[in-house]
């Protein structure tokens, strides 16, 4: 069983795990989802022993790893431990075989049973994604590690090959603990035995991990369906998607409040114009200007009304 208590990981004074309590079972497919940058690597590098917490405990079959010196880390690593990565980590210019024989001289049945037994001489620069995902994989499971954590094994993946290494793992999570970081929700929700969802630097929901494992035998834990969780993590939204809706009418109303008050005051300035300004007779002076005859010099008669195109047009009646 792997148990996670209190853990805080911090790198340059900046918090990017922050209390992360969970228990997983022995068996099962976890799928640990949020955006980028929410910690799921780090968690999981922390559950890898590449990195340690900045504080509390990880505990495999109740030893707690972050205590142990560095030759029993290595130990644990060798017993417990796979990793498979996006990138593959493979070595190129070997081949297959000779990539695994790094690790140990057992790899023919893994190999068949991947269905890459006709690859092993193959280099591993000629191979696709998903075949040098299948050696990942390979030399992941190698050792028989009782938990196999996958950083995005399927990110670089199209997906039906997505597919393929899922259903691998799948099988793999029968007798042991696969945990798989992935931005696909859809492969989460569809291989998932248990979903973890991370938004940063915290596990969102964590309490219904612990209300679930209450009753829960490590083996039979990965009963509970992945669409529970869904609905779990619906609710767990629902007040914030309660108060959005709350600010979003306010919002709304203040809007046609301002604009009603800003047509009524327009009104009241028309009226108050009109009012004010009728009161006031119209002046014509005595005085003309013909444009035309002072071009020609000559003296504008102001007995005489001129004609003009352009009239104005006074609306106040
Ligand atoms: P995710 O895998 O969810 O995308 P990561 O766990 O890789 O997120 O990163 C979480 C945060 O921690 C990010 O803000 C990242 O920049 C920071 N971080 C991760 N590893 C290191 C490191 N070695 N040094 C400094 N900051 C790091
Ligand atoms: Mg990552």
């Amino acid at each position: 069983m792997l148990r996670l208590k209190h853990v805080f990981k911090e790198y340059n004074n900046q918090s990017v795990l922050k209390d992360i309590n969970i228990t997983l079972p022995n068996k099962g497919l976890i799928s640990i989802v949020g955006v980028s940058g929410s910690g799921k690597s780090t968690l999981l590098n922390l559950i890898g022993g590449i990195d340690k917490p900045s504080k509390g405990s990880i505990f495999i079959n109740n030893v707690d790893v972050t205590k142990l010196n560095n030759k029993d880390l290595n130990w644990y690593h060798n017993k417990y431990l796979g990793f498979i990565f996006q990138s593959y980590n493979l070595i190129d210019y070997l081949s297959v075989k000779d990539n695994l024989s790094l690790i140990n001289n057992n790899y023919e049945l893994i190999l068949k049973k991947l269905n890459i037994y006709n690859l092993k001489d193959k280099k591993v620069n000629l191979l696709s994604g998903g075949e040098k995902q299948r050696v990942a994989i390979a030399r992941g499971i190698m050792k028989n590690p009782k938990i196999l954590l996958c950083d995005e094994p399927t990110g670089a993946l199209d997906s039906s090959t997505s597919v393929d290494i899922m259903n691998i793992l799948k099988e793999l999570s029968k007798d042991r603990l696969v945990i798989v970081v992935t931005h696909d929700m859809s492969l989460a929700h569809r291989y998932s035995d248990y979903i973890l969802h991370m938004q940063d630097g915290k596990i969102l929901n964590e309490l219904n991990i612990k209300d679930n494992y209450k009753n829960i035998d490590i083996g039979k834990s990965c009963k509970i369906k992945s669409h529970k969780l869904a609905n779990n993590h619906l609710n767990n939204k629902k007040k914030r998607n309660i108060l959005i809706s709350i600010s979003f009418a306010i919002g709304l109303i203040s809007l046609g409040l301002v604009l009603s008050i800003n047509q009524g005051f327009k009104k009241a300035i028309d009226i108050e114009e009109k009012n004010s300004l009728s009161k006031y007779p119209i002046i014509i002076n005595k005085d003309s200007n013909n444009i035309e005859d002072s071009l020609r010099n000559k003296e504008t008669d102001n007995n005489k009304v001129y004609s003009n195109d352009n009239n104005h047009i006074n609306i106040i009646t």
